[in-house]
């Protein structure tokens, strides 16, 4: 199972990420935390993304889609399946990403959107501020981050459907019901990522679906 994770700021990509890669037993590649270890570490690529990282701002492409072709290139040897969080963020990083994977044949099978409406997702992210302090939960960061994913990352979730992979759900309810309803989503289209090609496909729109997984 190859997976991307397009969904804004708070909406649990790190969360469902790692719930996913254990379910399918693959690699979570979280470009956010790749940098934020950079960081921690003040390598040199840690110092050159610093800034970028508390700004709120996006690092340059070229910095994010080496790191992510060296993780696919580990992930190839691994069995080839992923679960890739944080990229791509904008349509330049799709295209690339898409080259890459290309190159590898290792072209996503699903792009999941998880969608969550702001004051959600502000109000989630100033709560993990308090329990995690990462640089960039502030308020004014918190909006900046989420007018880039208005801007210039949602409209590759358009991309994705044209391409029949795409797979949204609504990420405003407990963990656990995200996470049941993106595991029973995932397992559903298993045979169809290996039988059925893109081009023959539709998109899922499971954000409907909320009573059906549990809400009251
Ligand atoms: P969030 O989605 O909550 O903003 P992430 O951990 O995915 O958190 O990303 C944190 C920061 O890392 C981003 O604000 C950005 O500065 C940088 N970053 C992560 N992935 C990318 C990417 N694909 N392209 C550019 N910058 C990125």
């Amino acid at each position: 199972m190859r997976v991307l994770l397009v969904a804004p700021p708070g909406a649990g990509k790190g969360t469902q990420g790692a719930l996913i890669a254990t379910h399918f037993d693959i690699p979570h590649i979280a470009t956010g935390d790749l940098l934020r270890d950079h960081v921690a570490r003040n390598s040199e690529l840690g110092r050159s993304v610093r800034e970028h990282l508390s700004r709120g701002e996006l690092v340059p492409d070229g910095i994010v889609l080496d790191m992510v072709r060296a993780a696919f290139i580990e992930a190839k040897a691994d069995g080839g399946g992923y679960v890739l969080d944080g990229m791509p963020r904008n349509l330049a990083q799709a295209r690339e990403l898409y080259e890459i994977g290309r190159g590898l044949e290792m072209t996503a099978n699903v792009a999941l959107h998880l969608k969550a409406n702001d004051e959600e997702l502000i109000r989630r992210l100033l709560t993990r501020a308090v329990l995690q302090g990462r640089s960039d939960d502030t308020e004014p960061v918190i909006r900046r981050r989420l007018t880039l994913y208005h801007e210039v990352t949602h409209p590759i979730v358009d991309w994705y459907a044209s391409r029949g992979i795409l797979v949204s759900v609504d990420a405003v309810r407990p963990v656990e019901q995200v996470a049941r309803q993106v595991l029973t989503a995932l397992e559903a289209m298993r045979p169809l990522v290996q039988h059925v090609p893109e081009h023959a496909r539709r998109s899922v729109d499971l954000t409907g679906l909320g009573a059906a997984f549990g809400r009251s």
